[in-house]
């Protein structure tokens, strides 16, 4: 079964009779199902499983742009969302991280990570907001392009 991904090219749907597994080999995602599980299960599964994967991503990468940047999060969590890649809480500094964050590229997420940190300066996307962007991250333009010729959706799978 083919299914569509929006970050891997293939996804493939398995039987199996222990538990539910997800795994990426090459450009595949191959998740294993157990026989009978209902979709709503799966879906869940698979929701899951991208949840965990966004978790490490933003463990490994936030670090890394507070250190760059001076600025810290004091807490952040992982949301879907279907109109925005991220968003902040000022007052608390805290940053929620869109989902399906997890099918983009880590650049895609490094993006994001830095232009909320930067709304704990700034609150608007003025001159000044821009020009720490840029100060930054010189290519941002090029990955909110790419992100934004995504359409935000649910990561499907028909099975
Ligand atoms: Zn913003």
């Amino acid at each position: 079964m083919v299914l569509d991904t929006g970050g891997y090219v293939l996804h493939q749907v398995e039987y199996g009779t222990s538990k539910n597994m997800l795994v990426l080999s090459g450009n595949k995602a191959i998740l294993t199902v157990r026989k009978g599980s209902v979709a709503g299960q799966r879906d869940n599964f698979v929701r899951e499983w991208y949840r965990g994967l966004l978790k490490d991503e933003v463990a490994r990468l936030l670090p890394k742009w507070e250190k760059l940047t001076g600025l810290k999060c004091d807490g952040w969590q992982t949301k879907y969302m279907t109109t925005r890649w991220g968003t902040c809480n000022m007052a608390k500094r805290k940053i929620w991280f869109n989902l399906q964050l997890a099918k983009k590229t880590p650049k895609c997420l490094e993006y994001v990570i830095l232009h909320e940190l930067l709304h704990f300066i700034e609150k608007n996307h003025n001159e000044h907001f821009l020009s720490l962007m840029d100060k930054y991250m010189p290519y941002w333009r090029e990955i909110k392009r790419e992100l934004n010729g995504q359409i935000l959706d649910f990561m499907e799978w028909h099975v």
